[in-house]
């Protein structure tokens, strides 16, 4: 049998640009300035563990300085490589030009299996990681801040955290040196459920425009829509409970590592995530009908296909029996160029991971503001808000009453027009703009261009053209 050959991970992201690009009149060499990565780290350091020294290897890769900090999460991955460290800080390169973020695009990644470990090892080697990477300001609240990312999440950050402000004891912004910290460490609130409710909000968008989910030969809203997600981790658990719980939709199936759980009538997100939490894994999951083959999983009639684990899931191999009419990239890279193209020529409706999964490093951008700002959002103006709206709300009631109208203002509205806005509301209300915003623009070019017929060709464009206005301005 021939075997099938796909290019890598950094490939593939570089094909993607590559299409956009030839779009475009970048002027000359500014098209390879803005793909190349321009420098990744390897770093090899040993830590005694169980009396026996052993050597990690590990990557922090910068792909654009055009704007510092540079900015992307660190993995925890046995499968963790040069190449795909620089694929996936390219792709924050392009994420946070789409999403107006201003921050350049890194990534960071530790070849490891935290599972593996108990909790002060991987302590240890954590902070001996985050002592490696800040003594060369990889990590640096104004050069380079990281986040959390698959295998690792608010503990780890709190140790990164913490390092760092050990090394540098007098500087006032050490906490805006990492995000994703646990709140009681200079954390935001809503961070943890960032990229899921990104997913969530990007969806909700898409189905605003009827054209849109016409495209994807749907229609109608998110409730009721059969959903199939790969990954019940930080990112694929949130959007699966927000998108179940809030908009109606159904989780037909959750596809994870060693196999598949289904119920046509819906599962309860709560509940498996709890049994994966409890067990590692999903057999005997009593919400749904467990599998082993969860290879072909993703390939079962559904609305919506969201797979949210790991990069290349969907490859030669088994993209022509993908069924989803419309897929949300959550994981970073998990469609390879080939598949891609394949998909578009079917009429598969691609929201990319550019843009769908940007949720995350949205609120990121959040917290390094809250942290060099020194204040939690919405501090100074919740209660005096409070009052004003209590005021316009007695206000009312009182003309309500006095002109003998037989009615009065519902408890519902009273309550929710009263409250003034917290860390949290700020937090989702700015997340929200946010993913509309940069919907609308890819949507612009995927309409106005004649010669873009996909999201992801769209998406390219508009955070290429920012990146090199942004060269532009620095006189390159
Ligand atoms: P996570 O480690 O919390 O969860 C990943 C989940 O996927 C785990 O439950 C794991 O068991 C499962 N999984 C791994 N391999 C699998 C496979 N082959 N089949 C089925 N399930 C598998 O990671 P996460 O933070 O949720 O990240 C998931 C993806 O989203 C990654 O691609 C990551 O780069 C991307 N992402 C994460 C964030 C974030 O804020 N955490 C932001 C943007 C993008």
């Amino acid at each position: 049998m021939n075997k099938i050959i796909e290019p890598s991970f950094r490939e593939s992201v570089d094909l993607m640009f590559d299409r956009a690009s030839s779009l475009l009149d970048l002027k000359p060499g500014l098209e390879e300035k803005i793909k190349v990565c321009n420098a990744t780290y390897t770093v090899r350091f040993g830590v005694r563990l169980k009396g026996k020294i052993q050597t990690f290897v590990g990557y922090r890769s910068v792909h654009s300085e055009h704007i510092e900090p540079v900015k992307g999460g660190i993995r925890f991955s046995k499968a963790v490589n040069q190449d795909e460290v620089e694929a996936l800080a390219a792709l924050m390169t392009y994420k946070c030009a789409l999403v107006e973020i201003p921050f350049g695009g890194s990534k960071g990644g530790l070849c490891i299996d935290p599972k593996e470990y108990e909790e002060n090892e991987l302590e240890t080697i954590t902070r001996r990681f985050a002592y490696e990477l800040a003594k060369r300001d990889l990590i640096h609240p104004s050069q380079n801040v990281p986040a959390p990312d698959m295998g690792t999440g608010e503990r780890e950050m709190a140790w990164i955290a913490d390092q760092y402000s050990r090394m540098n004891t007098t500087e006032i912004n050490s906490r805006a040196c990492v995000t994703g910290k646990p709140l009681n460490a200079g954390g935001i609130a809503g961070r943890i459920e960032a990229t899921g409710r990104g997913i969530q909000y990007a969806l909700r968008e898409f189905f605003r425009h009827p054209e849109d989910v016409s495209k994807a030969n749907l229609e109608g809203t998110l409730e009721g829509k059969r959903i199939i997600i790969q990954g019940l981790g930080n990112v694929g658990y949130h959007a699966a409970l927000f998108l179940s719980k809030e908009d109606g939709a159904i989780i037909t199936s959750i596809i994870e590592r060693g196999g598949c759980l289904s119920n046509d009538q819906g599962l309860d997100v709560e509940k498996v995530h709890q049994h994966l939490l409890e067990n590692g894994n999903l057999v005997e999951c009593a919400a749904g009908k467990y599998n082993e083959d969860s290879k072909h999983c993703l390939e079962k009639d559904c609305d919506i296909l969201i797979p949210a684990a790991i990069e290349s899931v969907i490859n030669l191999s088994n993209v022509e029996r993908i069924k989803a009419p419309l897929i949300i990239e959550a994981a970073n890279g998990p469609i390879t160029a080939g598949a891609d193209d394949i998909l578009n020529k079917k009429g598969t409706i691609i929201i990319p991971d550019m843009y769908a999964n940007a949720g995350g490093v949205t609120v990121s951008y959040f917290e390094w503001v809250k942290n060099l700002s020194h204040i939690r959002f919405g501090r100074m103006r919740r209660r005096q808000e409070e009052n004003r709206n209590q005021l316009l709300v007695q206000e009312l009631g009182r003309i309500v009453t006095e002109s003998g109208l037989n009615t009065k203002l519902s408890e519902d509205f009273i309550e929710k027009y009263s409250a003034g806005a917290g860390e949290i509301e700020l937090v989702r209300s700015g997340l929200d703009d946010t993913m509309v915003n940069a919907y609308q623009s890819i949507r612009k070019v995927w309409y106005e261009r004649d010669d873009v017929n996909d999201l992801r060709l769209a998406a390219y464009l508009v955070a290429i053209e920012r990146i090199a206005e942004s060269y532009h301005s620095k006189g390159l």
